[in-house]
């Protein structure tokens, strides 16, 4: 079956006890025992719920893998990837990431002496120099959180492969309708499913989907053992959001791609970097590896801090807040909000100035969005 019909069935079936169309929400801690070991599947709600189960299915679904995990949030799954390995192994990770999943690697797992070490996240040969004997690890985003720079998943899987190192993709940003990490090679794909995947701004959530079995046990026990999973409700509003996930996408990428193109050509905008634009470096990779181009437009403006201060406080429809991937529209400043735990020293390396600004782009009018930037871009002074 194709994606759209996956989403809303994989995982769906209806309750075989009374015949309830929609998934029902097992709000149990634990369940009845038929007898000393015998029970139904379930046990304890940490270990195993029925609701949680159908998300698992789905999410393992879309991205085409066999086994799904879900969690209490994209870092609480991004934690149970590195509790795979022990102090003293090394971890390659693409330089440019959402600054929580950074924080997650410099200030909790250094701790326990896993050492992390950045590589040019958009040349995969300095992956292929970082790694040494005692590596484990590659994880990359694709498109990067925020400067939406891409990776060849086939030349970094080709080079994870050949010396025995699992590759771990973070896709939040394009999610599984747009890009498929596992049959571009990668071992594991990591979600936020706060993001996209729920993509009503209702819930945090993460998701892991792997293919090897011994990995997902492993992943499995940590789940269990650590229990950073997510309660039924949860569960049930992810796997709600995810039946729509192919239309929202779709009208994603179009409207960011509009509103890519408005501003361009705008002189208060310096810098609009969209896969989905022909001046994007990787362009011609963006068309080869994903199915769109997703709903995330980076831009910076002229005219510093008051000019970020002055447009930001005129947006009447775009939010100004942390996240992205829901319905509506949300400008996020990385340098407070999501990068905040970054030094401005290593934001400034990076390329995330002070001008900065991540645009999510919702599924509002096009048209809307267009006025309320161009109003907003109207009240900079200079
Ligand atoms: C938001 C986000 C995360 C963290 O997810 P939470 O659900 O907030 O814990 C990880 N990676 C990326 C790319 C994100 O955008």
């Amino acid at each position: 079956m194709r994606f759209e019909t996956r989403a809303i069935h994989d995982g769906q079936q209806p309750d075989p006890q009374t015949g309830a169309v929609i998934v029902p929400v097992y709000q149990t801690s634990t369940y009845q025992q038929d007898g000393l070991g015998v029970h139904r599947g379930y046990e304890y709600s940490r270990t195993g719920n029925p609701t949680r189960t159908a998300l698992e299915t789905a999410m393992a679904s879309l991205e085409e893998g066999r086994f799904g995990l879900a969690f209490a949030s994209g870092l609480a799954a991004s934690a149970a990837v590195l509790t795979l390995f022990k102090s003293g192994d090394h971890i390659v990770v693409g330089d440019d990431l959402y600054g929580g999943s950074y924080r997650l690697f410099e200030k909790v797992f250094r701790k326990f002496g896993i050492d992390a070490t950045y590589a040019r996240i958009d040349d995969p040969a300095s992956f292929k120099k970082q790694i040494r004997k005692n590596t484990k690890l590659v994880w990359v985003e694709t498109p990067t959180n925020p400067l939406l720079k891409l990776v060849d998943l086939k030349a970094l899987s080709a080079i994870t492969q050949k010396t025995g190192v699992l590759l771990a993709v973070d896709n939040t940003f394009a999610s599984p309708y747009l890009q498929k990490p596992l049959l571009s090679g990668a071992d594991i794909v990591v979600h936020s499913t706060t993001k996209y995947i729920a993509g009503h701004s209702d819930i945090i959530g993460g998701a892991l989907v792997v293919n090897d079995e011994k990995l997902y046990q492993e992943l499995k026990f940590y789940q269990n053992a650590t229990g950073a999973i997510p309660g039924p409700w949860d569960s049930w509003l992810v796997i709600r959001g995810l039946r729509t996930l192919s239309l929202r996408m779709r009208e994603h990428s179009a409207n960011a791609l509009f509103l890519a193109k408005y501003l361009k050509g705008h002189p208060r905008v310096k810098k609009v970097i969209y896969p989905g634009l022909p001046s994007h470096p990787q362009h011609d990779l963006a068309k080869r590896q994903m199915n769109g181009f997703g709903g995330i437009v980076s831009i910076e403006l002229h005219g510093g801090i008051s000019a970020v201060e002055a447009f930001t406080k005129e947006l009447k429809i775009f939010v100004l807040g942390e996240s992205l991937g829901g319905v509506e529209s949300l400008v996020t400043y990385p340098a407070k909000m999501s990068h905040g735990s970054v030094s401005r020293e290593e934001r400034y390396r990076r390329g995330i100035t002070d001008e900065f600004l991540r645009i999510s782009v919702g599924i509002e009018h096009k048209d809307d969005l267009k006025e309320d930037l161009k109003n907003a871009l109207a009240a900079i002074q200079g």
